[in-house]
């Protein structure tokens, strides 16, 4: 701990890295504390992912869903805000390199997250996009619009019929929204915008290597959702692990697709900030962290969220989810703060409230405890869970209410135009 000018001890430094849920969330948490927080993150916003397929398919934009790190903690006085890339951890100096400088702490958090991986196939990559950040969603956004815009002006039958397929890779929940809305776009929103083509034919496929879709739900809820992807015209593909992706084509064993658009939802690599550490990783890269959160060998730092692997209740990793995050960024500064007292740090245990997924317009499957539920009112329940999560966002009432709008009457609440330098906002009305 360093020394302030009067030679008392100053408040210990808290550096945080990452502004997602898990880093946001432990920021949260030592608001006004005896301790200087610093959080670190390469961009200047917090985003709501659980949201971020519908920016990638046009129901909302950009803005709706990320919110400046720096307003949402504008009122904690103990608390700096610094953009910037993390690069390694150096254990014993207690530095956190950054691409352009350094920072010292006392506590550290990281809270960095993941990102996709192809399975060894970086080729795959400029093929298919993952849905990780706002880039990925617009970048999705732009390759879905103008697949249309393409098949319209295409003069070859087969050829046109590849602009209209659209593949999505995984079947867990990204996978599942991304296909249900992609459908319900093809379906309902185009229905009357092309000349040429009919946007109702397009192919939507899912591919899924496993035997089920959402395979971490029950498996009732898992039939229920491939039956309501199913009935908006998915063609759900279970054991069938992609082979080989390539511009314009994918293979799952011997199953070959013609396919202009083709969308990643499986697989996630943690963030390298995680390697620099020299800790046990898992096969995925994550650290494998001690029942209270920390590091081995180091009390004083802490791994959260997506970028840990918890396996002190019940032997199997938590998921990669939000409350997931949240709790462990909560756990762990409840950890700093006891340090800081001289008293022992506990350690965590995740409090399971449940988890969802939606699939197009008006269907979706909630599993909280014993109670499972799908179609509408699973639904209305996600829609309900997902203003409270967002309320804390200026507006964001606000935005949900006129999107939710949108999705029933089937209006995209974004229009877009395309362009020579991909996609401009449409010209006022
Ligand atoms: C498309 C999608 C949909 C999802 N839907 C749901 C859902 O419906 N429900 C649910 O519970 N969960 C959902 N999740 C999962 C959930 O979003 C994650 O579990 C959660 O965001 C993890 O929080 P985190 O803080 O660990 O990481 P993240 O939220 O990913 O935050 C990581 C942060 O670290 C920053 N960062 C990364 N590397 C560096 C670096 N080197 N230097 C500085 N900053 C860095 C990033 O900019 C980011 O702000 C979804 C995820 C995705 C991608």
């Amino acid at each position: 701990m360093s020394l302030g000018n009067g030679g008392a001890p100053a408040h210990p430094h808290v550096v945080i890295v990452g502004g997602g849920f898990g880093g946001l969330y432990a920021a949260f948490a030592l608001h006004r504390q005896p301790v200087r927080v610093t959080l670190v993150d390469r961009h200047n916003y917090h985003l709501f992912q659980p949201l971020l397929y519908q920016v990638a398919t046009a129901g909302l934009s950009p803005g709706d869903i990320a919110q400046p790190i720096r307003q949402i903690l504008r009122r904690s006085p103990n608390i700096a805000v610094v953009l910037a890339e993390a690069t390694a951890v150096d254990l014993p100096t207690r530095r956190l390199g950054l691409a352009d400088g350094e920072l010292p702490y006392d506590f550290l958090v990281l809270a960095t997250g993941v990102s996709h991986a192809y399975f060894g196939h970086d080729e795959w990559q400029p093929h298919a996009p993952g849905l990780k950040d706002l880039d990925d969603a617009l970048e999705i956004r732009r390759r879905v619009l103008l697949a249309f815009e393409a098949a319209e002006r295409e003069p070859v039958e087969a050829r046109r019929r590849a602009w209209l397929t659209f593949v999505v890779v995984g079947g867990g929940p990204t996978g599942v929204e991304l296909a249900g809305t992609l459908a319900e776009i093809a379906r309902h929103a185009l229905l009357r915008d092309f000349r040429v083509i009919d946007p109702t034919q397009s192919r939507i496929i899912l591919l899924e290597a496993g035997s089920r879709v959402l395979s971490g739900f029950a498996e009732s809820l898992s039939a229920a959702a491939a039956r309501s992807l199913a009935s908006l015209g998915v063609e759900v593909c279970t054991g069938s692990a992609v082979t080989r992706i390539a511009r314009g084509i994918v293979e799952a064993g011997p199953i070959r697709i013609a396919a202009e658009t083709v969308l990643w939802a499986a697989g996630v690599t943690a963030s390298p900030l995680a390697r620099t550490l020299g800790v046990p990783l898992d096969r995925a890269g994550r650290v494998l962290v001690e029942p209270d959160l920390t590091i081995p060998g180091h009390p004083e730092v802490f791994v959260i969220g997506d970028l840990a692997t918890f396996l002190h209740q019940g032997g199997t990793p938590l998921p990669g989810m939000a409350p997931v995050a949240i709790q462990m960024g909560q756990h762990a500064v409840g950890n700093i703060l006891r340090a800081v007292r001289g008293e022992a740090m506990r350690p965590f245990r995740y409090r399971n409230k449940g988890m969802m997924a939606t699939i197009g317009r008006n269907a979706a499957v909630a599993e909280m405890g014993p109670v499972r539920l799908h179609g509408f009112v699973a639904w209305l329940v996600w829609v309900v869970v997902h203003i409270l999560f967002l309320i804390g966002f200026k507006n964001r009432v606000l935005v949900m209410i006129q999107w939710a709008w949108a999705y029933v009457t089937f209006k995209r609440g974004v229009r877009l135009i395309t362009g020579p330098r991909g996609l401009v906002p449409p010209p006022r009305d």
